[in-house]
């Protein structure tokens, strides 16, 4: 019950507690890139992480002692894929969510530009606690666009990109008005997924993409700085690839009355498990090898629903209790209506993305940990627990999975010298843990305290 213990004490506090020196000592320091070390001294300032070092080893003072004895520190959590905006009835209560369960950075891969601004900058004029939030602005899509806003499930997340010049103004304009960095999305055509890289990479705007529908992932991905839920990664990995491409191409030039959801999906349902089957090891080990610059967002959570529903586990449902009753009740609605449909569930798709995570740990192509929150009854923060352990369960070491949710993306924003170590000069984003998350990736949620942002957010562990 995270969520009682932490929540509350960290709602109630969070626009009284002052900035100031803490210290958090006695700890034992988790490194996802280096080795533990124990009886730490921690200090920050503000923002910063001011000066670590062994207990009695000095370091200036501090005004707040927090006692790490018998703890684990490890930097801030990232969520690497998250919709802020995909359900309007949970887009306010994401940001505490978040930092409850030690998340937090977030980056926000698809959704309205303007609206997500004003939520950032709204977060800052208010003092209001909250993840740091990078966001990608819509989805850039093709002359048709698969969240065009048709339904509740399908929200206007999108948009439109017809051509080259269109997709040059397009990511100036959301340069201009602060996205971070631009999503690609799959109905994008070839010449404009190049020209919206061309231009991105001339504003130095870091770049997440689906494979587009229209190419294949060892000729996208080098092109990009992530990819997004191993997507189409299987149509790459057949011995057929030319065939099932070309049969794409010809697909997505005849479709000419209908709705780019509808087209995304005849084509991801004609193609998928007959890729999947047509799986082809030694290709594979060539697309992946192309993919060793590109960070990974397997969103295994998503990929492996059927293998490992959310709602089987009993931490699914204390976490559900946090969310507003209105989502709370059409989740339970949602969990009840799956279990009419388990018998005729697939795990083809599942088991395929667990056992590509391993090939691609094989191959040292970089992988990070995303959720696509709150798509698919995807609490905000439980999910991310829940997509480590996943990563765990398909062969990274705790370490490793550790490295998914803090280094791995602060590099794909050349942050790694800012954010996801524990280190003087680092960002002030920290999580206090009462057990050892390298010898069990579930001690992750086992969170006594977090500092997000140099303020200390919960005073379980004073
Ligand atoms: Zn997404």
């Amino acid at each position: 019950m995270l969520m009682a213990l932490v929540a509350a004490p960290l709602l109630s506090c969070v626009t009284r507690a002052p900035i100031a020196e803490i210290a958090i000592e006695g700890v034992t320091l988790v490194d996802a890139a280096g080795e533990s070390r124990s009886d730490q001294r921690v200090v920050t300032l503000g923002d910063r992480i001011v000066w670590v070092g062994a207990m009695g080893a000095g370091g200036p003072p501090a005004s707040r002692v927090i006692d790490g004895r018998g703890r684990f520190l490890i930097p801030g959590l990232w969520d690497a894929h998250v919709h802020f905006l995909y359900d309007p009835e949970l887009t306010d209560a994401m940001a505490s969510l978040f930092l409850a369960h030690g998340i937090t950075s977030v980056r926000d891969t698809g959704g309205d530009l303007e609206r997500l601004v004003e939520l950032r900058s709204g977060w800052g004029r208010e003092g209001v606690a909250a993840p740091r939030l990078f966001v990608s602005g819509p989805l850039l899509d093709g002359a048709l666009v698969v969240y065009d806003g048709a339904t509740d499930e399908q929200p206007e997340l999108g948009t439109g990109v017809p051509d080259a010049p269109a997709a040059r103004e397009k990511v100036r304009w959301l340069h201009d008005r602060g996205a971070d960095f631009i999503k690609i999305y799959e109905l994008v055509s070839p010449v404009v997924f190049g020209a919206l890289v061309a231009e991105a990479r001339a504003l130095g705007m870091p770049i997440a993409s689906h494979v587009p529908l229209s190419l294949t992932a060892d000729v996208a991905g080098p092109e990009t700085g992530s990819m997004e839920h191993l997507r189409n990664i299987e149509l790459a990995c057949a011995s057929d690839w030319r065939s099932l491409l070309e049969a794409r191409r010809v697909r997505l030039r005849s479709y000419d009355a209908g709705r780019g959801y509808e087209l995304r999906r005849e084509l991801h349902e004609s193609q998928r498990l007959p890729a999947i089957a047509a799986y082809d090891a030694d290709r594979c080990r060539v697309v992946l090898a192309s993919l060793r610059q590109t960070m990974q967002v397997p969103t295994l959570r998503l990929n492996a629903f059927n293998r490992s529903r959310p709602d089987r586990e009993p931490q699914w449902w204390s976490a559900l209790e946090a969310l507003p009753i209105s989502v709370q009740d059409r989740w339970r609605r949602i969990a009840r209506e799956l279990d009419d449909g388990d018998a005729r569930s697939d795990m083809t798709f599942a088991d395929w993305s667990l056992f590509l995570v391993a090939e691609m740990k094989a191959q040292g192509v970089p992988i990070a940990a995303g959720t696509d929150t709150p798509i698919r009854l995807a609490i905000p923060g439980d999910s991310l627990h829940r997509e480590l352990e996943l990563l765990v369960r398909s062969g990274l070491s705790p370490r490793e999975a550790l490295f998914a949710a803090t280094l791995a993306p602060a590099r794909f924003f050349s942050l790694q010298d800012e954010m996801g170590q524990i280190a003087p000069g680092m960002r002030a984003d920290l999580v206090l843990l009462a057990a050892d998350p390298l010898l069990d990736i579930r001690n992750l949620r086992q969170i006594e305290g977090v500092m997000s942002q140099g303020r200390w957010l919960s005073k379980a562990a004073e």
